[in-house]
Protein backbone atom coordinates (compact mmCIF):
# COMPACT_ATOMS: atom_id res chain seq x y z
CA UNK A 1 0.00 0.00 0.00
CA UNK A 2 1.50 3.65 -0.86
CA UNK A 3 1.48 5.60 1.83
CA UNK A 4 0.06 9.71 2.37
CA UNK A 5 3.92 10.77 1.56
CA UNK A 6 4.58 8.17 -1.02
CA UNK A 7 1.57 9.11 -2.57
CA UNK A 8 2.13 13.08 -2.25
CA UNK A 9 5.46 12.74 -3.45
CA UNK A 10 4.39 10.62 -6.69
CA UNK A 11 1.51 13.50 -7.18
CA UNK A 12 3.93 16.29 -6.97
CA UNK A 13 4.24 18.76 -10.36
CA UNK A 14 7.72 18.50 -12.00
CA UNK A 15 7.93 21.95 -12.35
CA UNK A 16 9.63 22.24 -8.93
CA UNK A 17 12.54 20.43 -10.47
CA UNK A 18 12.87 21.45 -13.71
CA UNK A 19 16.35 23.12 -15.08
CA UNK A 20 14.66 26.33 -17.23
CA UNK A 21 15.57 26.62 -20.19
CA UNK A 22 18.29 29.53 -20.07
CA UNK A 23 20.14 27.04 -18.06
CA UNK A 24 20.45 24.68 -20.66
CA UNK A 25 23.07 23.75 -23.44
CA UNK A 26 21.99 23.61 -26.97
CA UNK A 27 22.14 23.80 -30.63
CA UNK A 28 19.89 25.34 -32.94
CA UNK A 29 18.46 23.79 -36.35
CA UNK A 30 20.70 24.06 -39.03
CA UNK A 31 23.94 24.78 -37.10
CA UNK A 32 26.54 22.77 -37.92
CA UNK A 33 27.98 19.60 -36.73
CA UNK A 34 31.38 20.93 -36.12
CA UNK A 35 29.80 23.68 -33.80
CA UNK A 36 27.74 21.12 -32.11
CA UNK A 37 30.60 19.31 -31.33
CA UNK A 38 32.15 22.13 -30.01
CA UNK A 39 29.75 22.42 -27.47
CA UNK A 40 29.11 19.38 -26.52
CA UNK A 41 32.98 18.98 -26.01
CA UNK A 42 33.33 22.49 -23.97
CA UNK A 43 30.09 21.36 -21.83
CA UNK A 44 31.01 17.97 -21.12
CA UNK A 45 27.48 16.77 -21.95
CA UNK A 46 26.78 13.61 -23.39
CA UNK A 47 23.58 14.86 -25.07
CA UNK A 48 21.79 18.04 -25.56
CA UNK A 49 18.76 19.20 -27.02
CA UNK A 50 18.16 20.91 -30.58
CA UNK A 51 15.90 23.51 -30.97
CA UNK A 52 14.11 25.92 -33.34
CA UNK A 53 14.49 30.09 -33.47
CA UNK A 54 11.22 29.22 -31.69
CA UNK A 55 12.90 27.28 -29.01
CA UNK A 56 10.28 24.27 -30.07
CA UNK A 57 12.13 21.11 -29.76
CA UNK A 58 13.00 18.78 -32.94
CA UNK A 59 15.53 16.69 -31.67
CA UNK A 60 18.45 15.51 -29.37
CA UNK A 61 22.26 15.55 -30.31
CA UNK A 62 25.09 13.16 -28.89
CA UNK A 63 28.69 13.07 -29.45
CA UNK A 64 27.86 9.54 -30.78
CA UNK A 65 26.07 10.29 -34.05
CA UNK A 66 28.56 13.14 -34.49
CA UNK A 67 31.32 10.27 -34.91
CA UNK A 68 29.37 8.05 -36.67
CA UNK A 69 28.27 10.37 -39.40
CA UNK A 70 32.29 11.13 -40.10
CA UNK A 71 33.30 7.24 -39.60
CA UNK A 72 34.98 7.16 -43.08
CA UNK A 73 36.11 3.46 -43.83
CA UNK A 74 39.80 4.15 -42.61
CA UNK A 75 39.64 7.10 -40.81
CA UNK A 76 37.50 9.71 -39.10
CA UNK A 77 36.62 12.57 -41.61
CA UNK A 78 36.93 15.65 -40.07
CA UNK A 79 36.53 17.90 -42.44
CA UNK A 80 33.35 16.72 -43.25
CA UNK A 81 31.71 18.64 -40.12
CA UNK A 82 31.05 21.51 -41.32
CA UNK A 83 29.18 20.79 -44.23
CA UNK A 84 26.57 18.41 -41.64
CA UNK A 85 23.81 20.10 -40.38
CA UNK A 86 22.59 19.07 -36.75
CA UNK A 87 19.28 18.28 -39.01
CA UNK A 88 20.63 15.06 -40.51
CA UNK A 89 22.12 13.66 -37.78
CA UNK A 90 20.01 14.08 -34.27
CA UNK A 91 17.78 11.81 -32.65
CA UNK A 92 13.95 13.25 -33.67
CA UNK A 93 12.54 10.16 -32.05
CA UNK A 94 12.69 11.85 -28.22
CA UNK A 95 10.72 10.84 -25.06
CA UNK A 96 9.82 13.81 -23.21
CA UNK A 97 7.97 15.14 -20.33
CA UNK A 98 5.01 17.90 -20.04
CA UNK A 99 5.72 20.83 -17.85
CA UNK A 100 2.03 19.11 -16.05
CA UNK A 101 3.49 15.79 -15.98
CA UNK A 102 3.88 14.54 -12.37
CA UNK A 103 6.74 13.04 -10.47
CA UNK A 104 5.85 9.81 -10.84
CA UNK A 105 6.00 10.19 -14.66
CA UNK A 106 9.45 11.35 -14.54
CA UNK A 107 10.37 8.43 -12.34
CA UNK A 108 9.53 5.91 -14.85
CA UNK A 109 11.39 7.63 -17.51
CA UNK A 110 14.48 8.17 -15.57
CA UNK A 111 15.43 4.82 -15.38
CA UNK A 112 15.79 4.50 -19.02
CA UNK A 113 17.06 8.47 -20.10
CA UNK A 114 19.76 10.60 -18.05
CA UNK A 115 17.66 13.71 -18.91
CA UNK A 116 14.56 14.50 -19.82
CA UNK A 117 13.25 17.37 -22.21
CA UNK A 118 10.20 19.49 -20.75
CA UNK A 119 7.84 21.29 -23.01
CA UNK A 120 4.89 22.99 -22.26
CA UNK A 121 1.36 23.40 -23.58
CA UNK A 122 2.64 24.66 -26.97
CA UNK A 123 5.57 22.29 -27.48
CA UNK A 124 7.60 25.20 -26.76
CA UNK A 125 11.26 23.97 -24.44
CA UNK A 126 10.90 24.82 -21.05
CA UNK A 127 14.22 22.86 -19.37
CA UNK A 128 15.06 19.60 -18.60
CA UNK A 129 15.05 16.88 -15.72
CA UNK A 130 17.62 15.22 -14.82
CA UNK A 131 17.91 11.22 -13.49
CA UNK A 132 20.33 13.48 -10.92
CA UNK A 133 17.44 15.77 -9.31
CA UNK A 134 15.10 13.36 -9.70
CA UNK A 135 17.44 10.99 -7.43
CA UNK A 136 18.37 13.78 -5.14
CA UNK A 137 14.43 14.14 -4.30
CA UNK A 138 14.33 10.30 -3.95
CA UNK A 139 17.25 10.17 -1.14
CA UNK A 140 15.61 13.37 0.62
CA UNK A 141 11.93 11.29 0.94
CA UNK A 142 13.94 8.12 2.15
CA UNK A 143 15.89 10.09 5.16
CA UNK A 144 12.52 12.00 5.69
CA UNK A 145 10.39 9.08 6.36
CA UNK A 146 13.05 6.98 7.79
P1 LIG B 1 23.78 15.33 -14.89
O1 LIG B 1 22.58 14.87 -14.15
O2 LIG B 1 24.19 16.73 -14.52
O3 LIG B 1 24.91 14.35 -14.85
O4 LIG B 1 23.34 15.43 -16.41
C1 LIG B 1 22.98 14.29 -17.15
C2 LIG B 1 22.85 14.69 -18.61
O5 LIG B 1 21.80 15.65 -18.72
C3 LIG B 1 24.07 15.39 -19.18
O6 LIG B 1 25.04 14.50 -19.71
C4 LIG B 1 23.46 16.19 -20.31
O7 LIG B 1 23.21 15.35 -21.43
C5 LIG B 1 22.14 16.62 -19.70
N1 LIG B 1 22.28 17.92 -19.03
C6 LIG B 1 22.35 18.18 -17.70
N2 LIG B 1 22.46 19.50 -17.44
C7 LIG B 1 22.44 20.12 -18.65
C8 LIG B 1 22.51 21.49 -19.09
N3 LIG B 1 22.62 22.51 -18.22
N4 LIG B 1 22.50 21.74 -20.42
C9 LIG B 1 22.38 20.72 -21.32
N5 LIG B 1 22.29 19.41 -20.97
C10 LIG B 1 22.33 19.11 -19.66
Amino acid sequence: MISTNTKALLERPISDFIISSEKVAHVQIGNSAEHALLVLTKTGYSSIPVLDVKYRLHGLLGMKMITESILGLERIEYDKLPSIKVDDVMDTDVVHLKNTDTFQRALDLVINHAFLCVVDEDGTFVGILTRRVILKQLKKYIYQVD
